[in-house]
């Protein structure tokens, strides 16, 4: 029978028979045997190939081919102390599918090599643990909005307007016109609540990033809901129960991936809700005490990001921006209009934002007076403009950068580790 390696890495499968089907992650000859590391996606297992036991060209062949061969091996499954799994399998019939040789990813090649050859690195155990944690998280994600009652839908990725400013629009000629990739669903949920009340989507978001950081792909996967009635209070409680949930079906299913990438689980086992609050203005006292060089006022920089956070063992919901520092949608706090009824969510250990969220401005003047403050055409905003004008009602959303999130997770050096095929200002291959 065929199994996958995990599968039979048990004592019940002591000297029975089994079938594995997989790549050569290590070889090596002595006299008659050749010891075979073998991984499929869910583990590796060693298999001990005897001359005299298998077919005379199956073992030439296999003594020449490489790594990355694919290979199917029948044998009986042995305890074996000094195998990597502690098992081994005595074959006693080999076959080789796909031969590979020379293999171009050898050990101690660079960052840059690695990234042009993704397409074979995302074959390595390294990347494999992060490509389960990630799609640990998706369904997980999926999974909290269906149980709290959200809606999945989706927005169009050709839009005409910007939603976080010109600055990092994509544009793209459109049969004679122009239009621009996406840089968030969050208008197109706004206009969802309406009919759905609670939605939810998870779509790729376009940034043309110019500055390089290790927080920022120019297409990134983003998970935004959007829900009428929600006051500001109600979408940070959503968020750090999403949060909590997340990082649990994460260490449930996911503990040896983790642990084979050296995070520290500790802090993540420690993280429970609420989350605390902190105004902006304390958020900046505070980088201050800690000799970060910021005044009232500034937006957080990557850098700022990373020593505030560094400080944090436990995630952090910033509130009360500055209005100027904000997009115009916004809404402003009636207690004080000079600030916003906003939040950003940062990640401790120096990962620094990973949600951004917040109410919005639902009465139509103070729309078109933000607006007009911000040098925009309300004409350009027509639609959005309306949703004030139709039985407007208070509403709250939030956007989660799913890689964001992945890259504090897995406890990665770079966003970049956390998706398959990396896009930033200088790479679009392969
Ligand atoms: P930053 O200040 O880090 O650039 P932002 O304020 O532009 O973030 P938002 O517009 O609030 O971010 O977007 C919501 C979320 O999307 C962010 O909290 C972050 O998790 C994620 N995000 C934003 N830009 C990027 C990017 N270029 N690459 C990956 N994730 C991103
Ligand atoms: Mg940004």
């Amino acid at each position: 029978m065929v199994y996958h390696i995990d599968e039979i890495l048990r004592d019940e499968y002591i000297d029975k028979k089994v079938t594995i089907r997989g790549w050569i992650y290590r070889k090596r000859r002595v006299g008659k045997l050749i010891f075979v590391v073998v991984r499929d996606s869910t583990n590796i297992v060693q298999c001990v190939v005897e001359k005299n036991n298998v077919n005379p060209d199956n073992f030439k062949l296999l003594d020449k081919v490489g790594v990355e061969t694919s290979i199917i091996v029948e044998g009986y499954l042995r305890k074996d102390e000094r195998a990597p799994t502690g098992y081994e399998i005595q074959a006693d019939r080999i076959e080789i599918v796909g031969p590979s040789y020379n293999f171009p990813i050898t050990k101690d090649k660079s960052d840059e090599f690695l990234l042009d050859n993704r397409h074979l690195w995302v074959r390595s155990r390294e990347m494999t643990a992060i490509l389960k944690i990630r799609d640990t998280v998706f369904g997980a994600l999926h999974e909290f909005f269906r149980e709290k009652g959200y809606y999945e839908t989706h927005g169009p990725m050709f839009v005409t307007g910007a939603v976080e400013g010109g600055s990092t629009l994509f544009e793209v000629p459109y049969f004679g016109k122009k239009a621009y990739l996406t840089q968030s669903s969050q208008f197109y949920l706004e206009t969802l609540i309406y009919s759905l009340e609670k939605v939810y989507t998870v779509a790729p978001s376009f940034r043309a990033e110019k500055s390089r950081t290790r927080r920022h792909l120019t297409e990134y996967w983003h998970a935004e809901a959007e829900a009428a009635w929600y006051h500001n209070e109600d979408m940070m409680r959503d968020e750090e129960e999403m949060v909590v949930y997340l990082i649990q079906r994460v260490l449930e299913e996911r503990k040896r991936e983790l642990q084979f990438l050296k995070r520290d689980l500790e802090i993540l086992e420690g993280i429970e809700k609420p989350f605390k609050r902190m105004r902006y203005e304390e958020l900046i006292r505070f980088a201050q005490d800690h000799s970060v060089n910021i005044q009232y006022g500034d937006d957080l920089g990557a850098d700022e990001e990373t020593m505030i956070t560094q400080n944090f063992d436990a995630p952090v919901f910033i509130t009360h921006y500055p209005i100027e520092i904000k997009p115009f949608y916004h809404r402003p706090d009636p207690e004080n209009p000079k600030v916003v009824l906003c939040h950003d969510l940062l990640a401790p250990e120096g990962y620094g934002e990973i949600i951004g969220g917040g109410e919005r401005i639902y009465k139509l003047e103070v729309l078109l007076q933000r607006m007009e403050d911000e040098g925009l055409n309300p004409e350009d905003y027509y639609w959005y403009v309306d949703l004030r004008k139709y039985g407007s009602v208070p509403h709250t959303g939030f956007g989660l950068g799913m890689e964001r999130f992945i890259w504090w997770i897995a406890g990665l050096s770079h966003i970049k580790y956390a998706i398959p095929y990396p896009r930033t200002i200088r790479r679009t291959k392969p």
